[in-house]
């Protein structure tokens, strides 16, 4: 198989087998983002995903009985309709036969274009542990940022996902809000993710790259950028109101200044004091997020 753009993956899926399915992003307008700005949206054709399968079994057959869990490759796979997913998944299961979970990104305007009926035949089917590019829980952000859907419409689809019986893991991102606004945005994120009570929530902060729209707002003043320090008191906020105990909660990904994690019930004094520490001591002008070289 050709696979044109680079692959990104959830960095906690490092060792889930990988499964090319699509490229690209059906949006790729977020302001933020540069990750597939010259890879057209494509659906991988079931051939193709037939091809690769074969070739993989053929040549690691004892590595394919061991595979439990597959990760579908693409900005937002889960924008295939429920058909296209299922005989991609009848393939899996053809090839890999000991797969038990089908995870992979899924935007929140994926979810909405398929049924009741369809998110539970997925459900069935092995689909578990969404994706969702969350970023913030104010609208009027998420507007700003581009993102093509709202904080009330993730809403609604999260908790559609949880009546199929669908895990979710949330993305959310520090900074979106903008210069004074963190705390006012930890609050309204932590409420939405207490009630769409996803199984992990997963951290990065916002920073400009080159040739995103977000890098031209902060130089044009468009945008304010907060600071680092205000960043970790948004991140400090947002764990305090959170009300998730079962909750697995990740921030490492290499934009985070402090890399803490821990499930809730049990460890969010533990990554309190780390933030809390870091307040104190972090200058106002640390770091840099501005025109970075490099992609999220
Ligand atoms: S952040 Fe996600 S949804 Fe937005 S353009 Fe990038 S890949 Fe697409």
């Amino acid at each position: 198989m050709k696979y044109n753009g680079t692959i990104y993956r959830p960095p906690v899926e490092a060792s889930t087998f990988l499964l090319p399915i699509t490229e690209g992003c059906t949006h790729n307008s977020c302001t933020f983002c540069n990750m597939y700005k010259d890879v057209p949206f494509r659906m991988i054709s079931l051939s193709e995903v037939e091809e690769y399968l074969k070739e993989t079994k053929q040549n690691y057959e004892r590595y394919c009985e061991k595979i439990q869990r597959v990760y579908l490759v693409g900005a937002d796979p889960f924008a295939l309709s429920a058909i296209r997913l299922l005989e991609r998944i009848d393939l899996i299961k053809k090839y890999l036969p000991n797969t038990k979970v089908i995870t992979m990104y899924a935007r929140t305007d994926n979810i909405a274009s398929k049924s009741d009926d369809d998110l539970k035949a997925l459900k069935e089917a092995g689909v578990d542990d969404l994706y969702i590019g969350v970023e913030c829980g104010l609208n009027d952000v998420l507007d700003n940022l581009n993102k093509g859907y709202s904080a009330n419409e993730t809403r609604k689809q999260c908790l559609r996902l949880n009546t199929a019986g669908i895990q979710h893991c949330d993305l959310l991102m520090l900074g979106t809000a903008g210069k004074g606004r963190g705390l006012e945005c930890a609050r309204a994120s932590a409420a939405l993710e207490n009630e769409i009570k996803p199984h992990k929530i997963l951290i990065n902060t916002m920073s400009a790259f080159v040739g995103t729209q977000l890098d031209e707002d902060i130089r044009t003043g468009k945008f304010l950028p907060a600071s680092e320090k205000e960043n970790l008191e948004e991140e400090r906020e947002f764990l305090i109101k959170l009300d998730l105990p079962e909750c697995y909660f990740w921030a490492l990904h290499p934009l985070d200044s402090v890399k803490i994690e821990g499930v809730l019930g049990d460890e969010k004094q533990q990554m309190l004091d780390a933030l809390t520490w870091s307040i104190d001591h972090v200058k106002e002008d640390a770091i840099n997020r501005t025109s970075r070289v490099g992609t999220l």
